[in-house]
């Protein structure tokens, strides 16, 4: 073979080292595009549960009349499965029948799923997007539970941005205005084979602690958050549903893990934070909790006043001035909104988060399910091929010089 001058094989050496250099350069080059990819639209709400985010998805939801079987209704709907779509949600848009006063209408509930390791068992964050005929807006009741549904999903499909212990469903609910007819109709007609584990219920909250109450004549220093569980000692609403053991030790541990973050973690005053019993059923909660599934609504500034003359809730629901305006306003600006927002999207994620780590098998049992969730990393992918790619270069390039 051929001798080659020596400083030519410094030059052979060189190249080589060059070429690995470009290579590794390449895959985090690769890494940083996938990364840079993730974060688009979804990121610019940062890393950490976004009130923001919750505010400007209300904003949107809301402009939109979304009155059964109406041109508005159908441009909320396409525009929740295009946001569930590009979180990487795989999205099925549930049709059915509903009843209007003048006729039976098209409905459709809007479902993200996110596979979890554990597929047999789902956990269910949910919110209404439909509204009541009077309602023209429907910002509080409930474009804001829809807006905090779509930040849970973003928080949990594109920040955590890992393969969930069990499978998570984010769901745009219709029909609840007159009867809860989409949740009960997902109930009966579940399109994943799935246990649910438990279900979170978004439905008209932000005007909550911490809140001034500033409505004239109100006797109450902050609007009061109602967070209604799954019962454990008044069943008055739930009375004819029969409950095991098993149901009752689920309740309990759930109001358990409720009470912890909501108190301990996050430090909540009880006076104004109330974890309780659900003696009001009067959303999508409640067909979930008569199938003996642990839930959770969260319910800011009451419909129904608690003790006579209590003035601490106005009713706008379900007339035209419920609006993102009127909110901003009873709150005292949209900073104090954003607050009350907060304490719901704090509570709902750390809850959902705990539920999911409840269910997180051993890592010796999940530890080969685990690397293959990573591996599905394209940037980890670049940077294994990288180094395969940098080995087999030094490897061939020595031995093409020992054949010499
Ligand atoms: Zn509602």
């Amino acid at each position: 073979m051929k001798r080659w001058p020596r400083n030519l094989q410094d030059y052979e050496a060189t190249l080589v080292i060059l070429i690995s250099f470009l290579v590794i350069f390449g895959s985090f080059k690769l890494y940083a595009l996938k990364v840079q990819a993730s974060t688009t639209s979804a990121s610019d709400y940062g890393s950490s549960p976004s009130s923001e985010h919750v505010y400007d998805e209300t904003d949107v939801i809301s402009q939109w009349y979304r009155y059964l079987d109406t041109d508005g209704h159908r441009e909320a709907e396409a525009y929740i499965v295009s946001v569930f779509e590009e979180y990487g949600l795989n999205v099925t848009t549930q049709e059915y029948t509903a009843q209007r006063e003048d006729g039976d209408v098209r409905a459709a509930n809007v479902l993200g799923y996110l596979e979890g390791r554990d597929t047999d068992k789902c956990l269910i964050i949910g919110g209404h997007y439909d509204v009541h005929e009077y309602s023209t807006h429907g910002a509080y009741d409930n474009a804001v539970g829809v807006g905090t549904v779509i930040e849970l999903a973003r928080l949990f499909s594109v920040v955590v941005n890992q393969t969930p212990p069990t499978s998570m469903i984010f769901a745009a609910w219709d029909a609840e205005e007159g009867g809860g007819a989409g949740s009960r109709y997902f109930l009966e007609n579940k399109p994943w084979q799935t246990d649910i584990i438990a279900y979170i219920n978004l439905d008209m909250f932000s005007l909550n602690y911490p809140v001034k109450n500033n409505m004239p004549l109100s006797t109450e220093e902050y609007y009061k958050m109602n967070i209604y569980t799954s019962p454990i000692d008044d069943f008055s609403r739930y009375d004819d549903i029969e409950y095991n053991d098993s149901t009752l030790g689920n309740f309990t541990m759930f109001r358990t893990l409720l009470e912890n973050i909501t108190y301990d973690k996050y430090d909540y005053p009880p006076e104004w934070v109330l974890v309780m019993d659900d003696t009001v059923g009067a959303s999508d909660h409640r067909f979930f909790i008569e199938r003996g599934i642990p839930g959770v609504w969260f319910r800011g500034m009451n419909e129904k006043p608690r003790e006579e003359r209590d003035l601490n809730e106005i009713a706008f629901k379900h007339t035209p001035i419920d609006r993102l305006e009127t909110m901003e306003e009873y709150a005292g600006g949209k900073e104090e909104l954003l607050k009350g927002i907060d304490t719901g999207l704090l509570i709902s994620f750390s809850l959902a988060t705990q539920i999911l780590e409840s269910h997180n098998v051993s890592s010796s049992q999940n530890g080969g399910e685990t690397t293959k969730g990573a591996i599905e990393n394209i940037g980890q992918i670049g940077i294994v091929i990288g180094i395969v790619v940098i080995i087999m270069t030094v490897l061939l390039y020595v031995f093409w010089r020992r054949l010499r």
